[in-house]
């Protein structure tokens, strides 16, 4: 739960150079600092009925929703891999794809200062925990794999971010505007966390797209022109792909 704070925090302060650590958690309305009741996950925000305690200006109400989600998701992570080292790099990631996505909802960008060193940390977790192993890679895909692909865990990760980047690079150039670098920066991070089903998550990432855009136009919520950011979907997209990936890939396969 403390973990879900500290997303909120990254969300709202690396967006605008803040440091993340000083100053202490305060109401970015009146400035005052918050005290530890104030920061009580979900039970704070619920007490204060979503407003500031000194000056009653409401806290967003995407703290309480990252709060939840988060908690959610980790309990359901525990639950999928129980306790092991692939539980906690899959809890990371989830955190990073969860703040990449509300970054580019609030503020329709992809921070570099996120991507970067990110990819290099991921890169670094797969020479010890190769991508297959993190999304327990099984059945007629690990057998596909394990027989014409290489093994090490570097290089799945070399390999599937490689094929990330140029699959959107491809994408960004071929369909010209809706989506940009941050889109294909984030596509080579997902391939270094996903390795070989990059392939997967970038699918899901392309089908979740299609279907809200198709929804948004329908609704008229938003114009064709106006982009909707991609982001979230493929970070939607890697999750799913981290705990479902090898599942997919396998029904995939049994088609034939
Ligand atoms: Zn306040």
């Amino acid at each position: 739960m403390t973990i879900a704070s500290f997303l909120n925090v990254c969300i709202d302060r690396l967006p605008s150079n803040e440091s993340l650590l000083f100053p202490a958690s305060h109401c970015a309305s009146c400035n005052r600092r918050l005290a530890i009741k104030d920061l009580i996950p979900v039970f704070s925000y619920l007490w204060l009925r979503g407003r500031c305690r000194y000056c009653q200006a409401p806290i967003p109400r995407r703290i309480l929703w990252v709060e939840i989600s988060t908690g959610v998701l980790f309990g359901y992570l525990y639950w999928h891999y129980g306790l092991s080292i692939e539980l906690a790099v899959a809890a990371f990631y989830c955190c990073l794809f969860i703040t990449l996505m509300v970054i580019d909802l609030e503020h329709g960008l992809i921070l570099n200062k996120i991507v970067y060193p990110a990819a290099a940390v991921a890169l670094l977790i797969s020479a010890f925990l190769p991508p297959s192993k993190v999304a327990h890679l099984s059945g007629e895909a690990a057998s596909l794999v394990n027989t014409y692909l290489p093994q090490p865990g570097i290089v799945q990760a070399v390999i599937g971010g490689g094929t990330g980047l140029v699959l959107l690079l491809l994408i960004v150039l071929i369909s010209r505007g809706g989506m940009g670098w941050g889109d294909v920066k984030m596509a080579a991070l997902i391939g270094i966390v996903t390795g070989y089903l990059i392939l997967v998550a970038l699918l899901l990432a392309v089908i979740f797209g299609g279907i809200v855009a198709v929804i948004l136009l329908t609704l008229k919520i938003k114009k064709r022109k106006e982009g909707i950011p991609f982001a979230p979907f493929l970070s939607l997209a890697t999750i799913i792909t981290l705990l479902y990936g090898s599942d997919i890939l396998n029904w995939y396969l049994g088609l034939f």
